[in-house]
């Protein structure tokens, strides 16, 4: 059996596979109807008379024999998410820009994070049936995001589309398939099926189901495979129309039963030749990711990347950027962008207006970047999220200091033995004023706990107004040690009197790590 289906090495197999697209894009531009209004130009489902499963993914057959398939889980985040557990599952993004919108926040992250996975963008300008449809303008503002069109001199398609009236459908699956023929993607059907996990779920009479995208080989009902931790035998295969399957080739997607448990999207998937095989791995895999979750604190912290550009492992430092206004991040960025040796360089990925998100955090995991954070600061889930994975926020208020970091990091000079700890978040809920103290915010410590010479940092609306020491922290006039989340206290700085009742303060301090033996 394994014979028949060739060795897996084997690689004179090679056959044309259908590329897989995954459409990303600013919020209400239009990602949903456009997957929907692609997914009904099918010519099979079209003679079957149109009846879709949603599984996450799909295959558009077109006319001229030819396929595409389509991620059904628009928005980068999934995209990032999938690639953060290392499974780079999409050949081509499809960006959807508004006509009438234009290029908003989302479309820069969209961009980003394709630039990130090195993955060719084609551009579809929709909502051209809208009267204040400007296609021009998108042209002009892709310019700015070093996207140059065709007509401009360069070399991103973009296609001018609307889901609601269907016009221009034929051409971006033209431009879809173009491009595929330059990616000269190719697989070898015949061994032992491995791909992707695309989504995942417990349900109620099945199980666990998950929906494979294959990406080489074929899956066969009874293959024994182990995905993620963990392993199964295929129950049932079930296609993107609801029909029930014998196998399913490369770019493939199938919704599979006979799972054990439930594995996560980006998850990869592998048949091997039995089930005691197949237990081994899944149980290997689940003692290794006990070990590496206990010792991945700090996996991506800046020290992290450094020692990996000492060793060769990589030859950039990558960061995320966000700051509190356009005229900061483009100094950043230039400044950045000049900084770096001839062994190792600064890669801005993304950069942005506004406070760190949990897609930001995101990005920095899937590439290995640090996130520097100017006058900023991380909402709760882009903490969480950096503390679960290790990410390293890095947060200035002085332009100067971000420069010199970052270049004395890349020369070896910075110091690896203090870092910065997160203690709490404080609330200012009163301000007095007391004589010959100066101005005394009434707090409530709503997250950690505060100590007594920390260092500090006052957040407005989410923009870091200072940064310094605390000088006093009092409850009922008594100076105290620490203060614990829910109690009120009072506080004052050092020499910083402009506080305001709403403002939040961050505190933390400097921690001596120990030297490592
Ligand atoms: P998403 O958030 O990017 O998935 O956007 P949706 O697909 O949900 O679309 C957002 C809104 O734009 C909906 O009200 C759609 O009906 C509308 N829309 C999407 N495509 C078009 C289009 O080509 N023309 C017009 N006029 N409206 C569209």
């Amino acid at each position: 059996e394994i014979g028949m289906r060739g060795d897996p090495d084997d690689d004179s197999n090679l056959e044309p596979r259908a590329p897989v697209v995954t459409v990303m894009g600013h919020v209400d531009h239009g990602k949903t109807s456009l997957l929907d209004a692609l997914r009904a130009s099918d010519v099979v489902a079209q003679e079957a008379g149109g009846i879709t499963q949603h599984i996450g993914a799909y295959q558009v057959h077109l006319a001229s024999g030819q396929s595409i398939t389509f991620i059904d889980t628009p928005g980068h985040a999934a995209f990032t998410e999938m690639r953060a557990r290392g499974a780079n599952v999409t050949d081509i993004v499809v960006l959807v820009v508004a006509a009438d919108d234009g290029i908003m926040e989302q479309t820069v992250e969209a961009i980003n994070h394709a630039k990130a996975a090195q993955v060719p963008i084609i551009v579809a300008i929709n909502k051209m049936d809208k009267p204040e449809a400007n296609p021009d303008r998108v042209k002009q503002e892709l310019l700015s995001h070093d996207l140059v069109v065709e007509e401009m001199g360069g070399e991103i398609i973009a296609i001018p589309v609307s889901a609601k009236t269907r016009e221009g459908l034929p051409d971006l699956e033209e431009a879809i398939q173009l491009q595929a023929e330059i990616l000269e993607l190719k697989a070898n059907a015949l061994r032992a099926a491995e791909g992707v996990v695309v989504e995942a779920r417990l349900e109620q009479g099945r199980g666990s189901v998950a929906t494979v995208l294959v990406q080489r080989g074929t899956l066969r009902m009874g293959d024994v495979f182990v995905t993620g931790n963990e392993w199964g035998r295929v129950r049932a295969l079930i296609n993107d129309r609801g029909e029930r399957v014998e196998e399913a080739g490369p770019s493939i997607p199938v919704e599979v039963t006979g799972l054990q448990g439930t594995p996560h999207a980006g998850d990869d998937f592998v048949v091997v030749e039995d089930e005691t095989k197949a237990r081994e791995i899944s149980e290997f895999r689940s003692e290794a990711k006990r070990q590496s979750d206990m010792a991945r604190s700090g996996r991506g912290s800046l020290e992290q990347m450094l020692s990996k550009i000492k060793e060769g492992e990589i030859k950039e430092l990558s960061v995320v950027v966000k700051s509190d206004v356009q005229g900061s991040q483009e100094a950043i960025v230039q400044a950045l962008n000049k900084v770096g040796t001839d062994e190792a360089r600064v890669r801005v990925l993304h950069a942005g207006v506004g406070g760190v998100n949990e897609s930001d955090i995101t990005l920095a995991r899937a590439s290995d970047a640090i996130v520097i954070a100017f006058n900023v600061r991380a909402n709760a889930q882009a903490r969480d999220a950096a503390r679960r994975d290790g990410v390293d926020i890095r947060y200035y208020s002085i332009i100067y200091n971000v420069v010199d970091e970052m270049k004395a990091a890349l020369s070896g000079l910075l110091d690896p033995e203090q870092a910065e700890k997160f203690l709490g978040y404080a609330a200012i809920r009163e301000v007095f004023n007391i004589t010959k103290v100066g101005k005394v915010a009434g707090c409530m410590i709503t997250d950690g706990v505060v100590k007594r010479g920390c260092k500090v940092r006052l957040l407005r609306d989410d923009v870091v107004v200072h940064d310094g020491n605390l000088k006093t922290l009092r409850r009922f006039k008594d100076e105290v040690k620490e203060v614990k989340s829910g109690y009120e206290c009072g506080m004052a700085f050092e020499n910083y009197n402009d506080i305001q009742v709403g403002d939040v303060i961050e505190c933390y301090e400097i921690e001596e790590k120990q030297r490592e033996l």
